[in-house]
Protein backbone atom coordinates (compact mmCIF):
# COMPACT_ATOMS: atom_id res chain seq x y z
CA UNK A 1 0.00 0.00 0.00
CA UNK A 2 1.80 3.44 -0.89
CA UNK A 3 1.55 6.13 1.99
CA UNK A 4 -1.41 8.33 2.52
CA UNK A 5 -0.43 11.56 0.55
CA UNK A 6 0.06 13.81 3.62
CA UNK A 7 2.60 11.35 5.37
CA UNK A 8 5.37 11.94 2.40
CA UNK A 9 8.15 14.09 4.39
CA UNK A 10 11.91 14.86 2.89
CA UNK A 11 15.34 15.57 5.31
CA UNK A 12 17.12 18.53 4.78
CA UNK A 13 20.04 19.96 6.08
CA UNK A 14 22.10 24.05 6.33
CA UNK A 15 26.06 22.62 6.25
CA UNK A 16 27.14 25.50 7.97
CA UNK A 17 31.25 26.34 9.49
CA UNK A 18 30.36 26.12 13.08
CA UNK A 19 26.43 24.11 12.53
CA UNK A 20 24.73 21.48 10.52
CA UNK A 21 20.56 22.89 10.99
CA UNK A 22 18.74 19.93 10.07
CA UNK A 23 14.58 20.00 9.33
CA UNK A 24 12.14 17.25 8.45
CA UNK A 25 9.53 19.12 6.06
CA UNK A 26 6.26 17.93 5.06
CA UNK A 27 4.74 18.14 1.66
CA UNK A 28 2.53 20.86 2.55
CA UNK A 29 5.81 23.07 3.56
CA UNK A 30 5.58 22.32 7.66
CA UNK A 31 8.46 21.90 9.57
CA UNK A 32 7.90 19.12 11.39
CA UNK A 33 10.61 18.28 13.16
CA UNK A 34 14.48 19.95 13.88
CA UNK A 35 17.74 18.80 14.63
CA UNK A 36 20.77 20.88 15.17
CA UNK A 37 24.86 19.59 15.58
CA UNK A 38 28.01 21.14 15.78
CA UNK A 39 30.08 20.72 12.38
CA UNK A 40 32.78 18.47 13.38
CA UNK A 41 36.30 19.51 12.59
CA UNK A 42 36.39 16.29 10.81
CA UNK A 43 34.61 13.57 9.55
CA UNK A 44 31.90 15.89 8.29
CA UNK A 45 30.74 13.50 5.67
CA UNK A 46 29.89 10.82 8.67
CA UNK A 47 28.34 13.20 10.86
CA UNK A 48 26.04 14.78 7.68
CA UNK A 49 25.09 11.14 7.26
CA UNK A 50 24.42 10.48 10.59
CA UNK A 51 22.42 13.52 11.26
CA UNK A 52 20.29 12.46 7.99
CA UNK A 53 19.84 9.39 9.85
CA UNK A 54 18.55 10.47 12.87
CA UNK A 55 16.49 13.27 11.17
CA UNK A 56 15.00 10.06 9.17
CA UNK A 57 14.33 8.43 12.51
CA UNK A 58 12.33 10.92 13.89
CA UNK A 59 10.45 11.06 11.09
CA UNK A 60 9.67 7.30 10.88
CA UNK A 61 8.93 7.48 14.68
CA UNK A 62 5.82 10.09 13.67
CA UNK A 63 4.23 7.54 10.88
CA UNK A 64 5.91 10.28 7.94
CA UNK A 65 7.83 8.55 5.36
CA UNK A 66 11.26 10.34 4.08
CA UNK A 67 11.01 10.77 0.17
CA UNK A 68 14.01 12.53 -0.01
CA UNK A 69 17.07 14.63 1.30
CA UNK A 70 18.93 17.88 0.28
CA UNK A 71 22.14 18.85 2.33
CA UNK A 72 23.01 22.59 1.20
CA UNK A 73 26.50 24.17 1.58
CA UNK A 74 28.69 26.73 1.64
CA UNK A 75 31.41 27.39 -0.78
CA UNK A 76 31.58 26.58 -4.45
CA UNK A 77 29.32 23.53 -5.29
CA UNK A 78 28.99 21.75 -8.65
CA UNK A 79 24.85 21.28 -8.47
CA UNK A 80 24.34 18.72 -11.37
CA UNK A 81 27.12 16.73 -10.29
CA UNK A 82 26.69 17.24 -6.58
CA UNK A 83 30.04 17.99 -5.62
CA UNK A 84 31.21 20.38 -3.04
CA UNK A 85 33.96 21.41 -5.76
CA UNK A 86 35.50 23.78 -2.85
CA UNK A 87 34.95 24.64 0.92
CA UNK A 88 37.06 26.93 2.63
CA UNK A 89 35.48 26.11 6.20
CA UNK A 90 35.56 22.67 5.81
CA UNK A 91 38.54 22.28 3.96
CA UNK A 92 36.91 20.40 1.40
CA UNK A 93 38.08 20.26 -2.27
CA UNK A 94 35.85 18.26 -4.86
CA UNK A 95 33.95 15.78 -2.29
CA UNK A 96 31.21 13.99 -4.31
CA UNK A 97 28.42 14.61 -1.40
CA UNK A 98 25.96 13.38 -3.08
CA UNK A 99 27.35 9.88 -4.24
CA UNK A 100 28.77 9.77 -0.58
CA UNK A 101 25.50 10.27 1.39
CA UNK A 102 23.00 8.39 -1.03
CA UNK A 103 23.67 5.21 -0.37
CA UNK A 104 24.38 5.69 3.44
CA UNK A 105 21.08 7.38 3.49
CA UNK A 106 19.01 5.39 1.32
CA UNK A 107 17.46 8.78 -0.38
CA UNK A 108 17.58 10.72 -3.78
CA UNK A 109 19.77 13.68 -1.93
CA UNK A 110 20.39 16.75 -3.72
CA UNK A 111 23.45 19.15 -2.85
CA UNK A 112 23.47 22.66 -3.48
CA UNK A 113 25.25 26.10 -2.62
CA UNK A 114 23.55 27.37 0.66
CA UNK A 115 23.38 31.07 -0.80
CA UNK A 116 21.65 29.88 -4.20
CA UNK A 117 19.15 28.19 -2.03
CA UNK A 118 17.94 30.46 0.29
CA UNK A 119 17.57 32.78 -3.09
CA UNK A 120 15.73 29.86 -4.21
CA UNK A 121 13.58 29.78 -1.47
CA UNK A 122 13.01 34.00 -1.40
CA UNK A 123 12.36 33.92 -4.85
CA UNK A 124 9.63 31.03 -4.79
CA UNK A 125 8.01 32.26 -1.26
CA UNK A 126 9.35 35.10 0.06
CA UNK A 127 10.15 39.43 -0.41
CA UNK A 128 11.08 38.20 -4.03
CA UNK A 129 7.66 36.17 -5.32
CA UNK A 130 6.68 36.86 -9.09
CA UNK A 131 9.61 38.36 -10.38
CA UNK A 132 12.34 36.67 -13.14
CA UNK A 133 15.11 38.68 -12.22
CA UNK A 134 16.01 39.18 -8.57
CA UNK A 135 19.26 39.30 -6.62
CA UNK A 136 19.24 37.73 -2.87
CA UNK A 137 21.97 39.67 -0.54
CA UNK A 138 22.59 37.71 2.38
CA UNK A 139 25.00 40.12 4.70
CA UNK A 140 25.97 38.60 7.89
CA UNK A 141 30.09 37.77 8.94
CA UNK A 142 30.97 37.74 5.01
CA UNK A 143 28.29 38.88 1.64
CA UNK A 144 27.48 36.56 -0.94
CA UNK A 145 24.45 37.12 -4.11
CA UNK A 146 22.42 34.50 -4.77
CA UNK A 147 21.27 35.76 -8.57
CA UNK A 148 17.89 34.83 -10.46
CA UNK A 149 17.97 36.15 -13.66
CA UNK A 150 15.64 36.07 -16.69
CA UNK A 151 13.53 33.64 -14.22
CA UNK A 152 16.62 30.81 -13.88
CA UNK A 153 18.98 30.60 -10.79
CA UNK A 154 22.71 31.95 -12.49
CA UNK A 155 25.33 29.31 -10.86
CA UNK A 156 28.42 30.46 -13.35
CA UNK A 157 30.63 28.09 -15.30
CA UNK A 158 32.25 27.08 -11.76
CA UNK A 159 29.38 27.01 -9.25
CA UNK A 160 30.45 30.30 -8.07
CA UNK A 161 28.49 32.56 -9.33
CA UNK A 162 27.43 35.35 -7.04
CA UNK A 163 29.96 36.18 -4.95
CA UNK A 164 29.55 39.59 -4.64
CA UNK A 165 30.94 40.51 -1.35
CA UNK A 166 34.89 40.04 -3.09
CA UNK A 167 34.01 42.39 -5.87
CA UNK A 168 36.33 45.02 -4.88
CA UNK A 169 34.77 48.21 -4.91
CA UNK A 170 37.26 50.40 -3.27
CA UNK A 171 40.75 50.90 -5.57
CA UNK A 172 43.39 50.33 -3.21
CA UNK A 173 41.60 49.43 -0.06
CA UNK A 174 42.18 47.56 3.05
CA UNK A 175 43.47 43.67 2.43
CA UNK A 176 40.86 40.97 1.89
CA UNK A 177 41.32 37.08 3.54
CA UNK A 178 40.92 36.39 -0.24
CA UNK A 179 43.54 37.93 -1.32
CA UNK A 180 42.68 41.41 -2.86
CA UNK A 181 42.13 44.68 -1.73
CA UNK A 182 39.21 46.54 -1.38
CA UNK A 183 36.42 43.96 -1.16
CA UNK A 184 33.11 44.68 -0.62
CA UNK A 185 32.46 42.61 2.02
CA UNK A 186 35.87 44.28 4.19
CA UNK A 187 33.59 47.19 4.58
CA UNK A 188 29.65 46.35 4.72
CA UNK A 189 29.27 43.10 6.71
CA UNK A 190 29.11 42.37 10.10
CA UNK A 191 32.69 41.13 10.54
CA UNK A 192 34.03 44.65 8.05
CA UNK A 193 31.78 47.35 10.53
CA UNK A 194 33.15 45.38 13.53
CA UNK A 195 37.03 44.94 12.61
CA UNK A 196 36.79 48.83 10.90
CA UNK A 197 35.18 50.38 14.27
CA UNK A 198 37.64 48.38 16.34
CA UNK A 199 40.38 49.85 14.40
CA UNK A 200 39.22 53.41 14.84
CA UNK A 201 38.23 52.85 18.54
CA UNK A 202 40.04 50.20 19.95
CA UNK A 203 37.28 49.29 21.57
CA UNK A 204 35.53 45.96 20.60
CA UNK A 205 31.71 46.28 19.09
CA UNK A 206 29.67 43.74 17.22
CA UNK A 207 27.94 45.55 14.00
CA UNK A 208 24.79 45.62 15.88
CA UNK A 209 26.30 47.39 18.32
CA UNK A 210 27.59 50.17 16.03
CA UNK A 211 24.39 50.41 14.69
CA UNK A 212 23.19 51.02 17.90
CA UNK A 213 25.24 53.82 18.60
CA UNK A 214 24.60 55.76 15.52
CA UNK A 215 23.85 59.19 16.05
CA UNK A 216 25.50 59.44 19.35
CA UNK A 217 29.06 57.90 18.46
CA UNK A 218 30.71 59.99 15.44
CA UNK A 219 32.77 57.07 14.92
CA UNK A 220 29.82 54.12 14.59
CA UNK A 221 28.57 57.04 12.16
CA UNK A 222 31.65 57.28 10.36
CA UNK A 223 31.84 53.25 9.84
CA UNK A 224 28.31 52.77 9.63
CA UNK A 225 28.32 55.85 6.54
CA UNK A 226 31.59 54.10 4.49
CA UNK A 227 29.88 50.58 4.63
CA UNK A 228 26.69 52.21 3.47
CA UNK A 229 28.33 53.92 0.64
CA UNK A 230 30.39 50.75 -0.26
CA UNK A 231 27.37 48.93 -0.10
CA UNK A 232 25.24 51.42 -2.75
CA UNK A 233 28.51 51.05 -5.20
CA UNK A 234 28.33 46.85 -4.86
CA UNK A 235 24.36 47.33 -5.79
CA UNK A 236 24.59 50.08 -8.59
CA UNK A 237 27.09 47.33 -10.51
CA UNK A 238 24.53 44.70 -9.73
CA UNK A 239 21.84 46.88 -10.23
CA UNK A 240 23.62 48.15 -14.54
CA UNK A 241 24.63 44.41 -15.10
CA UNK A 242 21.88 42.43 -14.35
CA UNK A 243 18.19 45.16 -14.23
CA UNK A 244 16.98 43.12 -11.36
CA UNK A 245 13.58 44.51 -10.55
CA UNK A 246 13.92 44.03 -6.30
CA UNK A 247 17.08 43.29 -4.32
CA UNK A 248 16.64 41.63 -1.07
CA UNK A 249 18.58 42.11 1.67
CA UNK A 250 19.17 39.09 4.21
CA UNK A 251 21.50 38.32 7.43
CA UNK A 252 22.18 40.05 10.20
CA UNK A 253 22.96 43.48 8.86
CA UNK A 254 19.44 43.84 7.59
CA UNK A 255 18.31 44.11 10.39
CA UNK A 256 19.25 47.26 10.95
CA UNK A 257 16.16 48.42 9.61
CA UNK A 258 15.94 52.08 8.79
CA UNK A 259 19.40 53.06 9.45
CA UNK A 260 20.34 50.68 6.62
CA UNK A 261 17.51 51.31 4.13
CA UNK A 262 17.25 54.38 4.09
CA UNK A 263 20.82 56.05 3.55
CA UNK A 264 21.19 52.84 1.08
CA UNK A 265 18.32 53.89 -0.70
CA UNK A 266 19.47 57.69 -0.93
CA UNK A 267 23.28 56.72 -2.28
CA UNK A 268 21.91 54.03 -4.71
CA UNK A 269 19.73 56.79 -6.36
CA UNK A 270 22.54 59.18 -6.81
CA UNK A 271 25.31 56.22 -8.08
CA UNK A 272 22.64 55.85 -10.94
CA UNK A 273 22.34 58.92 -12.88
CA UNK A 274 20.38 58.04 -15.87
CA UNK A 275 17.75 54.87 -14.75
CA UNK A 276 15.80 54.53 -11.35
CA UNK A 277 17.09 52.19 -8.73
CA UNK A 278 15.14 48.66 -8.38
CA UNK A 279 13.39 48.24 -5.16
CA UNK A 280 15.16 47.40 -2.08
CA UNK A 281 13.14 44.98 0.45
CA UNK A 282 14.28 42.87 3.03
CA UNK A 283 14.46 39.23 3.36
CA UNK A 284 10.74 38.19 4.52
CA UNK A 285 12.01 34.23 5.11
CA UNK A 286 14.90 35.21 7.38
CA UNK A 287 18.07 32.63 8.60
CA UNK A 288 14.68 29.95 7.40
CA UNK A 289 15.53 30.85 3.82
CA UNK A 290 18.22 28.30 3.61
CA UNK A 291 16.14 25.30 5.09
CA UNK A 292 12.78 26.08 2.87
CA UNK A 293 14.91 25.97 -0.01
CA UNK A 294 16.86 22.77 0.51
CA UNK A 295 13.11 21.13 1.37
CA UNK A 296 12.17 22.27 -1.85
CA UNK A 297 15.04 20.98 -3.51
CA UNK A 298 14.68 17.63 -2.09
CA UNK A 299 10.65 17.30 -3.24
CA UNK A 300 12.55 17.94 -6.77
CA UNK A 301 14.88 14.99 -6.04
CA UNK A 302 12.56 12.86 -5.22
CA UNK A 303 10.52 13.88 -8.40
CA UNK A 304 7.94 15.13 -6.61
CA UNK A 305 8.34 19.23 -7.66
CA UNK A 306 5.32 19.77 -8.26
CA UNK A 307 4.01 19.43 -4.13
CA UNK A 308 5.76 22.63 -3.32
CA UNK A 309 3.37 24.89 -5.72
CA UNK A 310 1.16 24.88 -3.10
CA UNK A 311 3.18 25.90 -0.18
CA UNK A 312 2.38 28.93 1.36
CA UNK A 313 3.99 32.09 0.81
CA UNK A 314 5.73 34.72 3.50
ZN1 LIG B 1 37.80 39.52 -1.04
Amino acid sequence: MSPAVATRVVLAVDLGGTTMKGVVVDETGREVADLERPTPTAGVVEALGDLLGELGSVARGQGLTPVGAAVVSPGSVDEGQGVVRYASNLGWRDVPLRDLLEPAVGLPIAVAHDVRTAGLAEWRFGAARGSDDVVLVPIGTGVAAAVVSAGGLVTGATGTAGEFGHIPVVPDGEPCACGQRGCLEVYASGAGVARRYAARTGSVATAREVVARLGSDPDADEVWAEAVTVLARGLAILTLLLDPSVIVLGGGFSHAGEALLVPLGAELRDGLAWRAPPEVAVSRLGDRAGRVGAAVLAFEAAGLGDLVTAWPTS
